[in-house]
């Protein structure tokens, strides 16, 4: 029995960092492993383009990963979408936040060495996984910058060894539903997968639709299953595809996507013996 609708029914939104791939000590350091990029693009096309990357990143860096591929995605938490493959990037003009914020927080990279900046305009994300024992003078620090912009509207979204300064009112669950009202997803259902806490509010807003919300490498309640890693995410995906060129192998129609029962997947079984 499968758990999941069939391909012209689903629709998948994918976390990038943690999720496709491992993460690193900086964003740039990632690094797109061979095949994800076909498998992504095979996904895609089994669900009738209804695939959308989801990510803190900005919608330019996530296109810096998946050369020349610019798939459909939201970018800075849902501050950018862009709503079609190789389609220009939306930025609602009203959540980027002033330029000498921005310079204020940078700069906070250089008070505490070992921490790293990212301007992504709509949001300054902090990253402290090169020093983890400054988080919470990082914190801090950051508290009040905001204390001193007195703006009510900004908030700092906490994620994994990183601080998101941003404004409220968006997220990756206002970015689903976004793309929720908009073909080719309009009438699927919503599968996310996602490993940190600001990939919840898509996990919320995919089950408050019927959805599936999977995690990765963290236990989260009320969630339809996990992935123990990004590596196992690449592994379904990569057996969706295998999949779909075995059933043309056999003059078949593509089957439906195989539901991330996990005990299927090859670690698990190597796990089970
Ligand atoms: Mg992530």
């Amino acid at each position: 029995m499968s758990l999941l609708p069939s391909s012209q029914q689903l629709c998948l939104f994918l976390d990038v960092d943690g999720t496709l791939v491992d993460l690193a000590a900086r964003p740039e350091d990632v690094s797109v492993p061979l095949g994800l990029i076909d498998d992504l693009v095979a996904a895609a096309d089994r669900v009738g383009g209804a695939l959308a990357l989801i990510s803190g990143r900005s919608i330019a860096s996530i296109d810096r990963l998946f050369k020349p591929l610019r798939f459909r995605a939201a970018g800075v938490h849902g501050a950018e979408l862009r709503r079609v493959n190789d389609g220009p990037t939306e930025m609602a003009e009203i959540v980027s936040l002033p330029a000498d914020l921005r310079a204020r927080l940078c700069n906070l990279a250089d008070v505490f060495p070992g921490t790293l900046a990212e301007d992504k305009k709509a949001s300054v994300a902090l990253h402290y996984r090169g020093r983890p024992d400054l988080r919470d003078e990082l914190m801090q620090a950051i508290a009040a910058e905001l204390v001193r912009e007195a703006d009510p509207t900004l908030v700092v979204l906490p994620g994994h060894f990183v601080f998101d300064v941003k404004r409220k009112g968006y997220n990756k669950g206002t970015a689903l539903a976004s793309f929720m009202r908009m073909p080719p997803f309009k009438g699927r259902t919503p599968l996310v997968i996602g490993d940190d806490v600001t990939d919840e509010y898509a996990f919320r807003a995919a089950l408050r639709l019927g959805g599936y919300a999977f995690s990765v490498a963290r236990q989260v309640p009320g969630v339809t299953g996990l992935f123990e890693s990004p590596t196992e995410v690449r592994e379904w995906l990569k057996r969706q595809r295998l999949d779909v060129e075995e059933a043309q192998a056999r003059k078949e129609e593509a089957p439906d996507f195989l539901s991330p029962e996990l005990g299927e997947l090859p670690a698990r079984r190597i796990a089970g013996g």
